[in-house]
């Protein structure tokens, strides 16, 4: 592949900080690097909230449910349209997923439909434990409305942004919302560790049992004393000094990244084009540029597209099949229109890594821009 999707982006500060952790042979998961990362996020996400860094953002979903109180046979509403990590937690617990789908204004969770739901779960006394929400492609969600519905119905809200760091909605930024939040910092994200993620939370007694259960569940004693099983979920310092280089470079990271979309627009806005909406209240990080083909009105086909990069090693990507359409959860309960599953049949993210040159893009939008105007 000569032009990736998205790749690690390195800004020269993490040799640095991975040569002090070096130094100081804190080499093991846990050490001052690792503290220093997680204020680093605190300070950037400006609220009042508990950072524990772990070592996915999958990671960080399980130990969120596992403290919500998730377990088998427990219901969590979910956005369809998501990755695995995302969802895969909570068949580590037994939970059964109920899907939902986006809403075309924003492409995050329809409220309206999770509203609807909640009111008629709560009059069959069957609501869920948690709803986990997506920030799609650095967009995020409703908070305010999320919020509200969680707190009148008594259950718990865990936001996935583990694809929208920097992004924010009303001035709140996500990361910051819910019960708690999931980031991941895998290599693919805006900004890497390598591999890693972190829970936020604005409960500190979470934040406890996050560090509790994330260190194989150690009672107080000198020797290993548990009254319940835990993980080796910690993230490590070396991983950690990484992440701190990263966090000097997290806001021309989110520049980069809306450049690059705004650029897409501008050059291959045509009829049948819909790119990801960015209402006016919401800053979107724009992690990956996505949009939709239509076909009837380009007379192509996202694959046309995909297929033909691809010929020029150019990585692009469907959009996440929803999960609803996965044969591992076939028959799972699923609101909404069809519009997730219609935009993962038209739906394509180009390539949208900051590194990526502006020649580089020049060469994405031409070939695109070519076959677009051939199409019709
Ligand atoms: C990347 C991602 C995750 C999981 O993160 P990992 O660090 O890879 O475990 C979870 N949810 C979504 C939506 C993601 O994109």
């Amino acid at each position: 592949m000569r032009i990736y999707l998205s790749r690690p982006h390195m800004s020269g500060y993490e040799e640095q900080r991975v040569a002090e952790a070096f130094s100081s042979n804190y080499v093991a998961p846990l050490g001052p690097q690792l503290d220093a990362f997680e204020a680093s996020v605190r300070d950037y996400l400006g609220h009042d909230v508990h950072c524990i860094g772990l070592s996915s953002g999958s990671a960080a979903l399980h130990l969120a449910l596992r403290i919500a109180g998730v377990g088998p046979g427990d219901e969590v509403w979910i956005s369809s349209m998501t990755f695995a990590g995302g969802i895969f937690p909570v068949n580590y617990l037994g939970a059964v997923p109920r899907f939902f789908d986006l809403d075309r204004e924003n492409w995050t969770i329809d409220t309206r439909h999770v509203a609807e739901e909640l009111a008629k779960a709560a009059v069959e006394n069957r609501l869920p434990k948690a709803i986990v929400p997506t920030d799609l492609y650095g967009q995020s969600v409703d908070l305010s409305a999320l919020e509200a519905l969680a707190t009148h119905y008594g259950v718990r809200l865990i936001v996935d942004s583990a694809e929208s760091l920097g992004a924010s909605i009303g001035g709140r930024k996500a990361g910051t919302g819910g019960d708690a939040a999931v980031l991941s910092f895998n290599g693919n994200k805006i900004i890497t560790t390598s591999g890693g993620g972190m829970l936020v939370t604005r409960h500190k007694h979470w934040a406890d049992q996050a560090r509790f259960l994330a260190t194989q569940a150690r009672d107080p004693a000198p020797h290993y004393e548990h009254s319940t099983y835990g993980y080796n979920y910690r993230l490590s310092n070396i991983c950690a000094a990484i992440g701190l280089g990263q966090m000097q470079v997290l806001e021309a990271r989110v520049a980069r990244r809306r450049e690059i979309f705004t650029r897409y627009q501008r050059t291959l806005d045509r009829p049948g084009i819909t790119f990801m909406p960015e209402p006016s209240n919401r800053l979107s990080s724009r992690w990956l540029t996505a949009l939709a083909i239509d076909p009837e009105t380009t007379g192509l086909t996202r694959e046309d597209i995909r297929l033909m990069l691809l010929e020029h090693q150019i990585e692009s990507r469907p959009l996440w099949k929803p999960m609803h359409m996965q044969p591992l959860y076939a028959g799972a309960p699923y609101h909404g229109s069809g519009f997730d599953e219609r935009l993962f049949a038209n739906g394509l993210c180009l390539p949208s890594g900051s590194d990526m040159t502006d020649e580089q893009q020049d060469e994405v939008i031409e070939r695109v821009a070519v076959l677009l105007d051939m199409g019709r």
